[in-house]
């Protein structure tokens, strides 16, 4: 991982720049923050610079802008990208599975780890990985296997790089009978070995172990800076990442976990408007209610909906012709009612739909009243779908 790729926080990336450069950098360091701020990624990006051949430096005295990354191409570089260089290791809460049911350790997840960390651009939670791991509610610990295998891969194995590092995710995990063994390393320290510790929770971090490292504060991402960020690199209209980056408190993995409780929940609104749409002869009373609560919703959220309506739109037209685009988003059980939903849609009535939809939009934006305006969409769009019209 390059700075480059990290959500905001340039001053704090700057400084640990400024360190490196100096010659200064402390054994052990203790990357602690709240979820999704990226301690994760900070610590990985930084242990990539370290060790980059051909670190390149940039002429830029501002504090928002990086003043120095890691060239990405180097074969240092390279093997950090995978997360496969010899001499970057990892610990990280582990617990028995259905594959591994006993003697569980970090270095028998490794596989399993580095996917879920390419998976989510570094972006990681304790939650996510218990998922993925498919610990069922089992507690993750990092143990005392975990502690010796510490010692072992910073004893045996050659060096390539004139840094090991050895990251330790959820340090505040480490089960009680481990950590006399870590704080043993930390006190004599082995020569070229960066120890970064990563925790959310630093108060359940024993004290001697703490006061063994360096702190590095990492503070929640700014509102801008992860906005910025849902756009350029998510491809988010700029409507949707402000909603969900003054919803999310500067943690991105909240901002998209709650982009993909938003999509749900707007899917499902989607499929209730469309039945209602279809018989609107009939359900006066039911668009009523229904425009009621789209009226309720911020402008915002009615935008995206309307977004989102076309898009399924489009593909229950797809998928009515056989074609199958991008990612399914009506697939799953819902996709049922997209084959019986997409037999009324054709080419012509469609382009209709499209049509009014935009129109919806734009009067969203020039402050109409959405109660009228929704109302008066789904009888437009009902007489669009149905058939003898
Ligand atoms: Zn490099």
């Amino acid at each position: 991982m390059q700075f480059a790729e990290i959500v905001g926080q340039r001053r704090l990336i700057n400084s640990l720049i400024e360190c490196v450069k100096e010659g200064r950098v402390p054994h052990a360091q203790l990357f602690a923050g709240a979820e999704g701020c990226g301690t994760f990624p900070l610590a990985l990006a930084y242990a990539q610079f370290i060790n980059c051949t051909n670190k390149q430096f940039y002429d830029s005295s501002s504090e928002n802008e990086l003043h120095a990354d890691s060239c990405g191409k180097c074969p240092s570089c390279l093997k950090y990208k995978n997360l496969a260089h010899p001499d970057l290791h990892f610990i990280f809460p582990n617990t028995t599975t259905k594959k591994i049911d006993k003697n569980n350790e970090s270095a028998l997840f490794m596989d399993l780890f580095r996917e879920f960390v390419l998976e989510k651009q570094g972006y990681i939670d304790i939650n996510s990985w218990l998922d993925f791991l498919k610990a069922e509610n089992k507690q993750a610990e990092i143990n005392v296997r975990d502690a010796n295998s510490i010692i072992k891969d910073l004893t045996m194995t050659a060096y390539e790089s004139p840094h090991k590092v050895m990251i330790i995710w959820c340090a505040d995990r480490l089960r009680h009978d481990a950590a006399p063994k870590l704080l043993k390393i930390l006190e004599e320290p082995y020569n070229g070995t960066l120890f970064l510790l990563i925790s959310e929770n630093t108060e359940a971090i024993l004290p001697t172990i703490i006061s063994r490292t360096q702190l590095v504060k990492v503070l929640s991402i700014e509102g801008e800076d992860l906005q910025t960020y849902l756009v350029e690199n998510r491809g988010f209209e700029t409507s949707e990442a402000e909603y969900l980056s003054a919803s999310s408190e500067g943690n991105l993995i909240k901002a998209l976990q709650l982009d993909e409780q938003n999509n749900k929940e707007l899917i499902e609104m989607f499929i209730e408007w469309t039945r209602v749409a279809f018989m609107y002869k009939a359900k006066a009373i039911e668009i009523m209610a229904l425009s009621e609560r789209f009226s309720k919703m911020s402008r915002e959220r009615q935008q995206s909906f309307l977004s989102m309506a076309s898009d399924l739109f489009r593909e229950s037209l797809l998928a009515s012709m056989g074609v199958s685009f991008g990612v399914e988003m009506l697939g799953g059980e819902n996709k049922e009612y997209k084959t019986k939903f997409s037999r009324f849609l054709n080419n012509e009535n469609t382009e209709r739909i499209f049509s009014l939809l935009k129109q919806a939009q734009y009067h969203i934006i020039r402050n109409a009243n959405t109660k009228i305006l929704f109302f008066d969409l789904t009888l437009k769009i009902g007489i669009q779908l149905s058939p003898n019209k």
